[in-house]
């Protein structure tokens, strides 16, 4: 690949066969995947959509020890102030005394978009530096700086030697991109340049050299798996995950999110690396095979019963684990099961819609046809050559199941959601609440406090799901109490009309 010797990473948009507008079939959409007939699909109209810098401060801000300089007006990255209960929460949970996000603006102006703001960059970097002694600093360089020419890495490249921290440039320039998934690969690019090969040699502290010194020692590291967390996974996912390798005899380590820096010395020294869901990790896992020979498992997401299943063969399998894992997971299932019996009842042949990232939608919909439901259609923030096994997998039977492929778009869901009327929508808050606002019971497709993943998520999922099919009033009520800012001529439209290519 070699991506990781170019300072800028490339856009998911050239990177990968993807896509960001379609609706269809999800047997139309794979096929057009796999000619390459998707790459020009766009919208004629489109409203707000994700900025790919918003992404990137969701993986950085939960880096413990680390201040984010966002080199930009004061307006980008402001939400940041909201992801400070997010980090207190999670270092907390994970046992660390729980502290305040730091973050910092370089604040530019008309005036230094005009003469340039590297100035104000140099002294925000050394003034971190001084003022909170972090362990690495991301400077994140958002569209101003990008249109002017700041040049980041090498201001980066110039006070290095004159500060403690690492300090990683992150292009996360919002234009550039409307695959806003390209976040994912931004950061770790960044990582994989700044820290990667050189936590531990001189910024790390003694007790990363000693963590270092102990897993050096090949037994340990035969015997060692790297998860790849990115924000769509919580805590409760990671205790059940880490309980699953646990009981084939692995040790499990986390990255990147609440890792500290340090704990990039011994990244190297696993067996092997385990994707969570591909839409987040495929940029740099293949780095890490290229670069540093490990291999590394892709291929499902640990969500519904037999994706957890083949997750854990999979992992299994080139650790010699295989008789292992066909015990556990025999007594997994069979105790989940029998505790999912009484809640199969409840939401046999109960209709769902479905919205989310694009693998997590895929997984989530086998999820909900093992619980007993039919699924009615899905759509994907983005869609890429990942999804096509998945997709095909999860509508095994139904090849002509709807699906739209949209960044946020809330005028395509509500026309959607009102010509399907579900019993059941799943979906990020910000989606969730168009549908509500439709009298449709809506469940969080991702919530860091639940659980979602392994065997656990198959439980709590279903529970959830359950008490809220029998007892949907909320959204009823807000149905009856708002309305939508639509006009009604738009429901009678094709949902699709805007898509063009
Ligand atoms: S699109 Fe550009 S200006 Fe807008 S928030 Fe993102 S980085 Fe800032």
């Amino acid at each position: 690949m070699g991506y990781i010797d170019e300072k800028v990473p490339p856009k998911r948009d050239e990177r990968l066969r993807v896509c960001h507008a379609y609706g269809g079939t999800v047997c139309g959409l794979v096929n057009d995947s796999r000619q390459g007939c998707l790459v020009n699909r766009d919208r004629s109209f489109s409203q707000t959509s994700n900025c790919q810098m918003g992404l990137a401060l969701a993986m950085i801000l939960t880096v413990p020890n680390t201040v984010t300089i966002m080199h930009a007006p004061v307006g980008c990255g402001g939400s940041s102030h909201g992801m400070d209960g997010h980090f207190r929460n999670g270092v907390s949970i994970r046992g660390e005394k729980p502290k305040s996000l730091i973050w910092f603006s370089t604040n530019l102006d008309e005036n230094d978009v005009i003469n340039g703001g590297e100035q104000k960059l140099e002294e925000a970097i050394l003034l971190a530096d001084r003022r909170h002694r972090p362990k690495a600093i991301f400077v994140v360089s958002c569209c101003a700086p990008g249109i002017i020419g700041d040049d980041i890495d090498s201001v980066a490249k110039r006070l290095q030697n004159q500060v403690m921290a690492a300090i990683i440039p992150l292009h996360c320039e919002g234009f550039k991109t409307k695959i806003s998934a390209t976040a994912y690969d931004v950061v770790y690019h960044g990582i994989a340049r700044n820290l990667l090969g050189k936590a531990g040699q001189g910024f790390t502290a003694s007790a990363a050299g000693a963590l270092r010194e102990e897993t050096q020692r090949k037994q340990r590291q035969e015997r060692t798996v790297n998860l790849f967390n990115v924000y769509s996974i919580g805590y409760p996912d990671e205790v059940e995950l880490t309980r699953l390798l646990r009981a084939l005899g692995l040790e499990v380590r986390y990255y990147p999110n609440f890792a500290d820096p340090e704990r990039y010395g011994v990244l190297t020294e696993a067996a092997l690396n385990v994707s969570i869901c591909a839409t987040h990790d495929d940029y740099f896992l293949k780095h890490l095979e290229e670069r540093y020979g490990m291999p590394y498992m892709i291929n499902t997401m640990p969500i519904g019963i037999r994706n957890t299943n083949e997750w854990l063969l999979d992992i299994a399998k080139p650790l010699q684990r295989e008789a292992e894992v066909q015990r556990l997971i025999e007594a997994e299932t069979r105790e989940l099961d029998e505790a999912l019996a009484p809640l199969r009842q409840t939401l046999r042949g109960k209709r769902v819609y479905l919205s989310g990232g694009e693998m997590r939608v895929a997984a989530t919909a086998m999820l909900l046809q093992e619980l007993g439901c039919e699924i009615i259609g899905f759509r994907a923030h983005h869609y890429d050559e990942f999804g096509d096994n998945l997709y095909l997998k999860a509508t095994e039977g139904q090849p002509q199941m709807e699906v739209n492929v949209a960044t946020t778009q809330p005028f395509e869901l509500v026309n959607l959601l009102r010509r399907a009327q579900p019993d059941l929508y799943l979906g990020h808050s910000g989606s969730n609440l168009w549908a509500a606002k439709l009298g449709i019971p809506t469940l969080p497709i991702f919530s860091a406090p639940q659980s979602y993943l392994g065997y656990r998520g198959v439980f709590e999922v279903a529970q959830r799901a359950a008490r809220l099919m029998e007892n949907p009033a909320f959204q009823r009520r807000l149905k009856e109490n708002t309305r939508q800012p639509y006009r009604e001529a738009w429901y009678d439209t094709d949902p699709y009309r805007y898509i063009t290519g």
